[in-house]
């Protein structure tokens, strides 16, 4: 059995892991990368899954080709006859089998923990509530231009083991990491570190907002002390917790510089470390709408600048960067109406700051699967940023009990028909704004598919009108 006191052990990196046993749970993007590696390390890899669906066939299918064993439908025993477990970020704790593994004591690892023991190249994580997307695409736009190799990856549609075996010490890794990918680590540790925000998220699978903080903030504890981390000091949470940190603390916020990090002198944004303040642009030549997007973008400048890419670069990122789909991406304007797509919008924190982000009079377009939110808890803060709000889906009876008193709202089973409801009511100089604040499940895959048919309904109706 691998310990975690072995794994801690380890005196260098990569270790040599041939002939050991890994089990790893979840036939999802990050287990069958996190399978792959292991095995092209020389382990023996079980792969075991509960679900047993087309896409879990084939790549079960897959993997037995290439010599690993792969059971799905279910977890037997074998799962546990291992030296260490591997688990994906959505193995819920529940997991009969998981449970059993912890109570024998057997290690426990996410997929970045494995991938970083394998990685040659300096790690720059980030992690927080809201804006992890566009920080890491963002960064990965100005890297770009220095010429250098830059892989994005984590929550970003490549997994991080999937990328580390292409990787060299001259290269750098931005990755997006999730409280669950950080609940499971034990020496991951980024060169660079950074925490965009804190609000209640997730709530459904972390259940106290604390531990959902707890985990995030595992990203800083095994930094060294000339690591960075990067935060927003104007998110006091965010703060309080960050002064528990090792590494060297780089801030960014909305008030005037610190040293050293980002900050606002009159309407420019302006870096300082070390005796200078450097005016990168002015605010209002950012590429991205909104004051959350001006806090990315001084996350991206503290971690660009920390890493030695030239002023120059940075601030022609921060001027052209087009920005990530399904957050707060421009549709159509039809008819003096603009239509927005923030089908990411996935918690209450992200819709709020979307509200923010428009001056003129807004429909929102809110529903979907809830986590657990309290919508309550906002509801006079929507009412004053909105003229209208559809809600649709599994959470619409929910939202409508916690909103209903403070504004009108009006409801429709679907998106589909929330969508044709504010075609319907849209006025020229509107702006008909989905962003949803709750999850897709209930009604599509994902938020991407969520976003894609709002695009497609969009583009149907109000360019029809
Ligand atoms: P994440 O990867 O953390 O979910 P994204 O960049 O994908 O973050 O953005 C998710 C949602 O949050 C979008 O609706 C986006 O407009 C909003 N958002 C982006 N950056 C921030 C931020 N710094 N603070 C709050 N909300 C943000």
């Amino acid at each position: 059995m691998l310990t975690v006191e072995d794994i801690k052990n380890w005196k260098s990196l990569p270790p040599d892991l041939s002939g050991k046993r890994a089990s790893v749970l979840g036939l999802a993007r990050s287990g069958i990368t996190a399978a792959k590696l292991l095995h092209a390390q020389g382990c023996n890899v079980l792969v075991s899954d509960a679900a047993e669906n087309s896409s879990i066939l084939e790549a079960a299918a897959q993997l037995r080709q290439v010599g690993m064993e792969v059971e799905v439908g279910g977890h037997s025993d074998q799962v546990i006859e291992c030296d260490f477990i591997v688990r994906s970020p959505g193995v819920p704790d529940e997991n009969a089998i998981l449970r059993t593994a912890r109570q024998q004591g057997l290690t426990v690892v996410s997929e970045i923990e494995v991938a970083s023991w394998f990685c040659p190249a300096p790690i720059v994580g980030v992690t927080g509530s809201n804006g992890k997307t566009t920080t890491v695409e963002w960064l990965g736009d100005v890297y770009r231009r220095t010429g250098q190799k830059v892989a994005v990856c984590g929550n970003v549609g490549v997994s991080f083991s999937g990328m580390v075996q292409n990787l060299s010490p001259e290269d750098t890794v931005v990755l997006e990491i999730s409280s669950f990918q950080l609940e499971d680590i034990i020496r991951f540790s980024p060169r660079v570190a950074i925490i965009t925000n804190f609000s209640p998220d997730h709530l459904d699978r972390h259940k106290t907002y604390d531990t959902y903080i707890r985990a995030k903030c595992r990203i800083f504890e095994n930094q060294a002390k000339t690591d960075s981390l990067i935060f927003n000091r104007g998110d006091a949470e965010v703060t309080r917790r960050c002064a528990a940190a090792p590494s060297r603390f780089i801030s960014f916020g909305l008030d005037r510089p610190f040293n050293p990090g980002c900050g606002l002198d009159q309407n420019s944004l302006v870096l300082c470390d070390g005796q200078f303040d450097r005016q990168l642009l002015s605010k209002e030549e950012l590429s991205l709408p909104g004051r959350h997007n001006l806090e990315n973008a001084m996350a991206v400048a503290c971690a660009a600048a920390d890493l030695g890419v030239p002023d120059q670069i940075i601030a022609a990122s921060l001027r052209q960067f087009p920005g990530v789909a399904h957050r707060l991406q421009k549709i159509i304007e039809a008819n003096e109406v603009l239509w927005i797509n923030d089908s990411k919008a996935t918690n209450i924190a992200s819709g709020l700051v979307a509200l923010e982000s428009y001056t003129r009079p807004i429909i929102l377009l809110a529903g979907g699967r809830d986590k657990g939110s309290d919508f309550a808890a906002v509801a006079g803060q929507v009412a004053a940023k909105t003229k209208r709000i559809i809600l649709f889906g599994e959470a619409g009876a929910l939202i409508e009990k916690a909103w209903g008193k403070s504004i009108e709202v009006q409801r429709s089973a679907t998106l589909k028909g929330a969508v044709e409801l504010a075609a319907r009511l849209a006025e020229p100089g509107d702006v008909v704004l989905l962003s949803p604040m709750c999850a897709s499940f209930d009604e599509f895959n994902n938020y991407e598919q969520r976003g894609s048919v709002f695009a497609e309904l969009v583009k149907a109706i109000a360019g029809r009108t």
